[in-house]
């Protein structure tokens, strides 16, 4: 069912099916929804993810030539420029995203990005932000942890294509490790068989948990990283290589390249958290639910905000306990204390 919501929407009354149907052949842009004398015509959105590591001596002159560049063509989303490169989610129009993706190419550094298409529409954002942060990824201070240069981030671990991450897989069994990169919440609902989970709230902590010795006994296997888009992992692998871990991977693409391969029939399992308002997204029809209701152990993987309004964290709660508003606290300190009488 298509939400109006989410596409412009368009309505011409008394088209005829013959017409509908030569528009349909015509144009792949266009849905159509037939009514008895009405035809609505939906255009169609979608939304780009890539980011791309390269040196950027002027980050404020690429942030407003890319925010005049959006606003031109009425995107919205999230975009994040740094002296490291550009890492950027925008929803539009299919027609206006393929301008955006040209005109993006036009700088030198950025000429072989990799733009993904996903489903989704501008909808989906509440307004245009571009922005220049220290860090395209949120380490702290990871900028000082390795160097870009126009190749990339130097020595980051080997990109695997999803086939090739079976390929290994295949070869050298439980000498691979899958290791998550992304933040420990996420892993909850959704993860590659038998990862190793590093305890995590924030991208900040991470630096931590790799100098602890935890992971001592996995610095001479495969390690294989992975977070939703492969951003992270181009980080991560750095930062691991630089503690001692030997042999390190990343998936090109992360999970959603993975995903588009491989679905649930692999060696993913679960949901996957996404940062807009769907929340998370399923590969297939059989996505196996992993996450455990924080309140009745029940199967969900859904979360809900926090309700105390200071707290950012998110509890994951299943919809028969999420009906109960005393539940909807992420930890027993959020929720508010009832006074003794
Ligand atoms: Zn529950
Ligand atoms: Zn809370």
């Amino acid at each position: 069912m298509l939400m109006s919501q989410d596409y412009a929407v368009v309505f011409y009354r008394v088209l005829g099916v013959r017409e509908t149907l030569f528009l349909r052949v015509i144009s792949p842009y266009f849905y159509f929804t037939t009514g008895v004398n009405s035809c609505t015509i939906v255009l169609m959105q979608k939304i780009l993810l890539y980011y791309k590591f390269t040196p950027i001596r002027d980050p404020e002159a690429v942030k407003l030539w890319q925010k005049t560049l959006c606003d031109s063509l009425q995107l919205r989303g999230r975009i994040l420029v740094s002296q490291h490169g550009l890492n950027g989610t925008v929803g539009g129009d299919i027609d206006d995203l393929k301008r955006y993706v040209k005109a993006t190419k036009q700088y030198p550094g950025f000429k072989d990005t990799v733009f993904k298409w996903s489903d989704g529409s501008r909808e989906n954002f509440p307004r245009m932000s571009v922005k220049v942060r220290r860090e395209l990824v949120g380490f702290k201070n990871s900028d000082d942890e390795f160097e870009v240069d126009e190749h990339g981030v130097i020595g980051g671990g080997k990109h695997l294509k999803p086939r090739q991450v079976h390929e290994l897989v295949e070869q050298y069994g439980d000498d691979v490790v899958f290791f998550d990169g992304r933040n420990e919440h996420e892993a909850k609902i959704g993860k590659f068989k038998d990862a190793v989970v590093p305890n995590t709230n924030t991208s900040r902590d991470f630096i931590a948990e790799l100098e602890s010795d935890k992971y001592d006994d996995i610095k001479n296997k495969k390690v294989v990283t992975y977070c939703t888009g492969g951003i992270r992992c181009e980080v991560i692998s750095a930062m691991m290589k630089k503690r001692g871990f030997t042999d390190v991977y990343q998936i090109d693409g992360g999970i959603v390249k993975y995903g588009e391969s491989y679905g649930d029939d692999g060696l993913w399992e679960g949901s996957l958290r996404v940062f807009d308002d769907r929340m998370t997204v399923n590969f297939s029809d059989h996505t196996k639910t992993i996450g455990e209701c924080t309140h009745c152990g029940g199967k969900t993987s859904n979360f809900e905000n926090c309700a105390r309004a200071e707290c950012n964290d998110l509890v994951l709660i299943c919809e028969d306990c999420k009906q109960n508003p005393d539940l909807l606290y992420h930890t027993e300190a959020c929720r508010p204390k009832v006074e003794a009488v």
